[in-house]
């Protein structure tokens, strides 16, 4: 482990990963974490998503040829003790048999820290983690939230060099999920240590995450601030699976004349966008207007509280999702007009 306040910068480069029995879970990647930096994997189940953080940390080797690094030390033959991980998993994996304070400090206890400086540091963390009063109890006496942060002040409390998150908050309720991802936003940010973290729940990592990159079948398709991959997605698939989209279908004399026909009206489409079979737009980038007869009409109106979200039949998309504000007056029924702003024409090719 290190002193407090060093950081590690963690270097990946070309590891791949075949299971006994060949299965390819991880083409050659290379990732940088900078120092400090909190970094999310994210991309459906199955996509390698643990299987890298595994290499990270030292739970599994990387095929030949792929070597990890922290800092400019060479660790990828390095078991996971000399590392300097500290792990947090879905299932918590406290003792149960041992107190919160037990639990906590059991890292500490096994390298031999004196009584009264374990205590001392248990009882930062214990208020690092906002747990005071419950230093005694069990965790089966606590509630998921409260073993979560049990389990993130043990997995800090030798000041890891990198700390490893695989999916913390999925075996949590919805509501309590939703606190938690902040709360451990704000913690990481405090703790400043290297951090990677599994998710397949996107608003997690964005909540989460500095910095996001999204798998695909053992391979890293973008990586990116949050904002720059919903606003600029390069790929189609990181496009759908950051967000809700609509796919838009071109025909030849829509490519030949430089335009989208939608709703019964024609937009003229972006330059960089002109030879798109298919284009890409979210509910949020379609307003509505007033139309008539000839053109789109809503078909659903699903109020979710803090917008619309409608279903839009139109003579040449199909049916679209299209978000409006809570008080908008559209009801199941209404013929509309379809308006998009060409910036928010993405593309729905694979470069
Ligand atoms: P999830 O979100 O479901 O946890 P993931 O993105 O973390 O998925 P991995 O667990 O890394 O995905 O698995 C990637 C691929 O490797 C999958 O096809 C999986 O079946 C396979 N795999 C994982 N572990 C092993 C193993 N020990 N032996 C053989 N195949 C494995």
């Amino acid at each position: 482990m290190t002193a407090a306040g060093e950081r590690t910068r963690v270097e990946v480069r070309d590891c791949a990963k075949t299971y006994a029995g060949g299965v390819r879970a991880l083409q050659p990647t290379s990732l940088v974490v900078e120092p400090g930096e909190v970094l999310a994997l994210i991309g459906p189940s199955g996509c390698g998503k643990t299987t890298l953080l595994r290499l990270i940390a030292g739970l599994a080797d990387p095929d030949a040829g792929g070597t990890i690094r922290f800092n400019t030390e060479d660790v990828t033959r390095k078991p996971i003790e000399t590392r300097g991980v500290g792990m947090v998993f879905q299932h918590y994996a406290l003792f149960p048999q041992m107190s919160v304070e037990a639990n906590i400090g059991y890292g500490l206890r096994i390298r031999g820290v004196a009584e009264a400086e374990r205590r001392r540091r248990v009882g930062e963390l214990v208020d690092l983690v906002r747990l005071q009063g419950l230093e005694a109890r069990r965790p089966a006496e606590l509630s998921g939230g409260q073993k979560q942060r049990v389990a993130l002040a043990r997995a800090v409390a030798l000041h890891p060099r990198v700390l490893l998150l695989d999916e913390p908050l999925t075996a949590l309720d919805a509501k309590l999920k939703v606190a938690l991802r902040d709360e451990l936003a704000e913690l990481l940010r405090r703790l400043s240590i290297t951090a990677v973290h599994v998710t397949h729940d996107q608003q997690e990592a964005m909540a989460i995450a500095d910095r996001l990159a999204v798998m695909r079948a053992g391979v890293i398709v973008q990586t990116g601030d949050a904002e720059s991959l919903y606003r600029d997605p390069k790929h189609a698939f990181v496009a759908e699976f950051l967000g809700r989209v609509n796919r838009l279908a071109r025909s030849d004399a829509d490519l030949r004349d430089g335009v989208l026909r939608i709703g019964g009206e024609v937009l003229a489409c972006p330059g960089p966008l002109g030879s798109e079979r298919a284009l890409l737009v979210r509910p949020e980038d379609i307003e509505l207007a007033a139309g008539t007869d000839a053109g789109a009409r809503v078909v659903r109106r699903i109020f979710l509280g803090e917008r619309l979200q409608l279903q839009v039949a139109t003579p040449d998309q199909g049916v679209l999702t299209v978000d409006a504000a809570r008080d908008a007056p559209w009801q199941a029924g209404d013929p509309v007009r379809l308006r998009i702003a060409p910036q928010h024409l993405l593309p729905a090719s694979e470069p």
